[in-house]
């Protein structure tokens, strides 16, 4: 019987930690110039998943030895008191980004807090100027999620150059960034989204897929050309045995898991069939996931450089 196709699983981990080991270079270089780069994230309100994610990022500041503040405010927050915060913030020396964790309550106007940080501090890349900054190709702080997916691929060296990408998801925080870094690395890019037409038929077009809909398995072998690089970026817990089931076509493992801990993460893409028709792929976990922690802080890093050197450290 001739083996089964393995595609070549993309890890994330070890690809963060090379990336953290060279920014534990930089940060060296900025400290014997007596600075400690510092991150400031702002939480409001008690979700547990915005939670989590906040006590990663001050986790990975602190094993950097970077500087950084938790900023917890009650979900009654308004947008007054969150905008003088930020304005507090955007004048402190000792704080070069400024993270504010979504979502926000919705009381909270989001987008006016978000415009209010510094583009300079703006370590997420949300600001409509680092926004302008990113499709003019000039250097600006990049949203995390979509620098790491360009960092797995060139640390992989999966060409970019001449191939068909496609992007799956048109959202501000992903879809679209990473499209436009795609595009300036000369792919030739095209966005779906969910009125794209025989959406299959596109997406099997591209020598990159990159999956960010937040739709649990969506895309299946018929959506993968041969040989692709599919980058998975979506994280969709399973919680019921039905779900897994439904996911799954071998879901001894993944009901395992359920009974372990809880729930099952699982990507937009396949997790079984995309091992079988793509060259390389993204496993979740452990594909993207590590690098938007990572770039989180080359950002912090890069935007405490630019504070000191104001001329900008070239980008990527
Ligand atoms: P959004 O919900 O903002 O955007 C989803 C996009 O997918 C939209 O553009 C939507 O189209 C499109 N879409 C949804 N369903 C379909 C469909 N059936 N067919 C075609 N397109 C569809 O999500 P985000 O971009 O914020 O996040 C996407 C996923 O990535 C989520 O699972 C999220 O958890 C994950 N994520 C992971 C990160 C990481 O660190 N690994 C970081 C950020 C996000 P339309 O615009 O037409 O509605």
């Amino acid at each position: 019987m001739m083996p089964a196709h393995r595609a070549r699983a993309l890890d994330g981990n070890r690809i963060r930690d090379q990336i953290l080991a060279e920014l534990a270079t930089e940060i060296a270089q900025l400290k014997a110039a007596g600075i400690v780069p510092g991150l400031a994230a702002v939480l409001v309100g008690e979700n547990p998943a915005s939670q989590i994610y906040v006590r990663s990022k001050v986790k990975a500041c602190e094993s950097l030895g970077l500087y950084s503040e938790k900023i917890e405010w009650p979900a009654e927050t308004t947008t007054a008191q969150l905008l003088a915060l930020v304005q507090q913030l955007n004048q402190r020396n000792d704080i070069d980004g400024i993270l504010i964790q979504l979502p926000l309550p919705p009381q909270v106007d989001s987008k006016r807090v978000l415009e209010a940080v510094d583009p300079a501090k703006d370590v997420d890349g949300f600001h409509p100027v680092n926004v302008g900054r990113l499709v003019s190709g000039q250097p600006g702080l990049v949203p995390c999620t979509p620098a790491g997916i360009l960092e797995i691929l060139r640390r992989e060296g999966i060409p970019i150059a001449d191939a068909r990408a496609v992007v799956v998801g048109r959202s501000d925080i992903v879809g679209k960034p990473v499209a436009m870094l795609l595009l300036h690395q000369h792919a030739t890019v095209t966005i779906c989204h969910s009125r794209t037409r025989d959406l299959a038929g596109v997406a099997r077009e591209g020598d990159i897929l990159v999956a960010a809909m937040g739709r649990p398995a969506f895309i299946t072998a018929e959506f993968i050309k041969p040989g692709a690089t599919v980058i998975d970026v979506g994280i969709n817990r399973l919680s019921s045995p039905e779900e897994v089931r439904r996911v799954f076509h071998d879901p001894a493992e993944a009901l395992r898991q359920l009974e372990t801990r809880g729930s099952v993460l699982v990507g937009d893409v396949q997790p079984e069939e995309v091992r079988q028709c793509a060259g390389a792929y993204t496993p979740v976990p452990g594909g993207v996931g590590p690098l938007t922690i990572a770039m989180l802080m080359v950002n912090t890093v890069r935007a405490a450089g630019r504070r000191m050197k104001p001329e900008g450290l070239p980008r990527e």
